[in-house]
Formats: C-alpha cells, structure tokens, sequence
C-alpha cells in the first residue's frame, strides 16, 4: 500500500508554485491518490484571516513569525494531519521553509528562535518532499509585475528576494534528501516533465 505524502512548495514569489500546484495534483489524482491542495499562509478559516493581517499590515517582526506558526499549528491539526491520517497525499503552497527564507532570511529574525517555535509547532513532521521552484529575482519580479496587484511582502525591494531566495537555498543545502531544486527559467512544459519524473521516484 503506498502511505501518503506531504509535499511543499516554496520559492520567492513569482518563482511559478501556483502554476504547478494543479499540475501535480492532477497527476498525482490520474494515479488513484486521494489528494488535498492548501497554502500558507491561510489553509484553515483562521488561517486565512491571520494570512489577511500578516500581508497587509504592518507589524513587528518576531510578531509577524509568531502568527506564521499560529496559522501553520491550526493547519496541521485541522487539515494537512487529517488528511495524512485519512491517507490522502497533501500539496501546500508554502510551509515552515518560506518563515525561514521570508522572516529569517529576508527579515533577518534570528534563525534560532524560528528554531524554537518550529520545535514546538511540528516536532515532528516534516514534508516528504519539497520542490524549491528557483529563478533569478530579475525574472520572478518581471512574472509578478505583469500579472498582479502586490502584497506587502511583494513590494519589498530587491535585497529582500536576495537574501529569501539565499535562505532557500542554503536549506535545500542543508535538507539534501527532502529538497529538489527546479529550475524555473526554464518553460512551464519542461518543468512539468521534470516534475512527472521527480513524483516517479517518491
Ligand atoms: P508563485 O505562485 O510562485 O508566486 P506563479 O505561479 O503565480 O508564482 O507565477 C507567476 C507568473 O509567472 C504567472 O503569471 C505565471 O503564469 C508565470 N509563470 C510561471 N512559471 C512560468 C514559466 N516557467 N515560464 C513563464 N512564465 C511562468
């Protein structure tokens, strides 16, 4: 019996998670898997309102890390570890990786105390996977500015995404065996060849 998996997206925004998230769970769904799709932060009632608040008001920063981890605690308790229980895969648009690329990196909280709050939130639980969707800022922002109105996160100037995108890959560094890297330069068909191949292996 195949046993159900939690896999994450991350990436700065405009890297293209959105974009394949569907792609994925229509796949991993053509194969017979239950799955269940949900982002962070947000994925619960509670945590769509506190996703409101974290991205459009300011705020000091250790609070800002602190309602990060609130929302992740109602999300896995009511939806990604139900459903891991229940059996279903879950694909979430970002978890506990972007509070260290975005608050940590980006915002420079110390790593330490994002250590802290992740020991206590998911002890745990990490994701069997984690695809890092990667692409140089220049083109992330050129994606978004066509695209969207931006939230207070992306409005932040170009050190910022540096210093997130650093964090991203110095975790993927440090998490060989969870992490694969995409490139994300690259056509959204190419990619989505790449990602049949990566779900084979898991
Ligand atoms: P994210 O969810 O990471 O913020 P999105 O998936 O919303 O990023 O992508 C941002 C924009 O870039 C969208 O308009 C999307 O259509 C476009 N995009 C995503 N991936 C690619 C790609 N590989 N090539 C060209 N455009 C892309």
């Amino acid at each position: 019996m195949t046993s159900a998996k939690f896999i994450t997206f991350e990436g700065i925004d405009g890297a293209g998670k959105s974009t394949h998230i569907g792609y994925v769970a229509a796949l991993l769904r053509s194969r017979g898997l239950g799955v269940v799709t949900t982002r962070e932060p947000g994925g619960t009632d509670l945590g769509e309102a506190l996703r409101e608040l974290v991205l459009h008001q300011k705020m000091h920063l250790e609070t800002e890390a602190m309602l990060m981890f609130a929302s992740r605690r109602e999300h896995l308790a009511q939806v990604i570890e139900p459903a891991l229980t229940r059996g279903d895969w879950v694909i979430s648009d970002r978890f506990t990786d972007a509070t260290f690329a975005y608050q940590g990196g980006g915002r420079k909280l110390a790593l330490e105390k994002l250590d802290v709050l992740e020991q206590w939130v998911h002890p745990h639980l990490q994701p069997d996977l984690t695809l890092l969707f990667d692409v140089p800022l220049e083109v992330a922002r050129a994606r978004l500015d066509a695209t969207r109105e931006l939230d207070r996160f992306e409005q932040e100037k170009v050190t910022f995404f540096a210093d997130t995108r650093a964090e991203y890959l110095r975790r993927a560094a440090q998490f060989p065996a969870r992490f694969r890297i995409i490139d994300s330069t690259r056509s959204i068909a190419d990619i989505q060849t790449s990602l049949e191949q990566i779900l084979g292996a898991l």
